[in-house]
């Protein structure tokens, strides 16, 4: 573990993957932060954790376009890099690289990352080949950067545990630090996405939230069938117009493969479109 570091820190930011190799050349322990930009609270408690463990923290912001399935996805993410910059000299974050697409992908990639049945569901039966573009990615970021460190958020479930597993499968000597999500007083989880949604549909976006609750529970009461829990969670989400429950699944933490039976702890994930919006949470449960 390291000191704090003295503020004001001087922040730099870094385009170019030459000229962010170079700068990182001192040897101390470098934690990174890879993100999509549009930073939220969320971001910054990776960011706070990256600063508790790292000599020199990196964070990355990058919308990717190999991991969207879909154009206007893509060409509506918000962009918010002035805000960025703010937040992540605030928090003390000493590098941000801010590449652009034709820096990360000079040409379009012959070889990618394969990622195999834990992405086969969930979030991976809606978003063909979006795992693959994240894995792929980060394993650039990962190469670019050499961290010891990268901290990753709950919010992301499978995700992170595709993270992992790349880091367990290819033998990275990088520690991945999964931080819990941040959520509103309500209970929606943050994320960029957010700030597409009106008022009306900002209220309503908390069900999903509710109903992967309403699932843990379930299970902490001793429910272990994990089709009738699965189902009276669905049953919870309002039929209200503007409202569509992509999947709501109980899988395994590790794995995210689905479950029969609970008998140990489970991650209860789901999508939803609000609107034009789609959002992703899930709540861990152990019975
Ligand atoms: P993104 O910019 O959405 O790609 O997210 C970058 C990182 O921030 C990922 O590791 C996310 O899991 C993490 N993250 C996003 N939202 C939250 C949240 N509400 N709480 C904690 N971590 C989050």
């Amino acid at each position: 573990m390291c000191r704090p570091r003295p503020q004001p820190v001087v922040l730099e930011q870094i385009e170019t993957i030459a000229a962010l190799r170079s700068r990182l050349t001192h040897g101390g322990a470098v934690g990174l932060v890879p993100t999509m930009g549009a930073l939220h609270a969320g971001h910054v408690a990776l960011i706070d954790a990256a600063r508790r463990d790292s000599d020199l923290v990196v964070a990355s912001i990058f919308v990717n376009p190999l991991q969207f399935n879909n154009a206007d996805d893509l060409a509506r993410y918000p962009q918010t890099l002035d805000a960025d910059l703010s937040v992540c000299r605030d928090r003390g974050v000493d590098l941000v690289f801010t590449p652009s697409a034709a820096e990360m992908y000079p040409q379009p990639p012959e070889c990618t990352v394969d990622v195999g049945r834990m992405a086969d569901n969930l979030c991976g039966k809606y978003r063909p080949g979006h795992f693959r573009g994240v894995a792929t990615i980060v394993l650039k970021l990962f190469q670019i950067v050499q961290p010891r460190f990268a901290y990753f958020g709950q919010k992301d479930a499978q995700q992170l545990a595709i993270i992992k597993r790349l880091t367990t499968d290819f033998n990275l000597p990088i520690g991945i630090v999964e931080v819990p999500t941040v959520r509103e007083p309500d209970g929606l989880a943050l994320s960029s996405r957010n700030r597409h949604l009106n008022a009306e549909e900002r209220k309503i976006a908390v069900s999903l939230y509710v109903a992967l609750t309403h699932a843990a529970t379930m299970i902490r009461e001793g429910a272990r069938s994990a089709e009738l829990i699965r189902r009276a969670a669905v049953d919870l989400v309002p039929q209200t117009a503007g409202l569509r429950l992509e999947y709501l699944e109980i899988v395994d933490p590790n794995t995210m493969q689905p479950l029969m039976e609970v008998d140990g702890p489970v991650c209860i994930a789901g999508a939803m479109w609000v609107g034009a919006t789609r959002l992703i949470d899930n709540v861990l449960a152990v019975p």
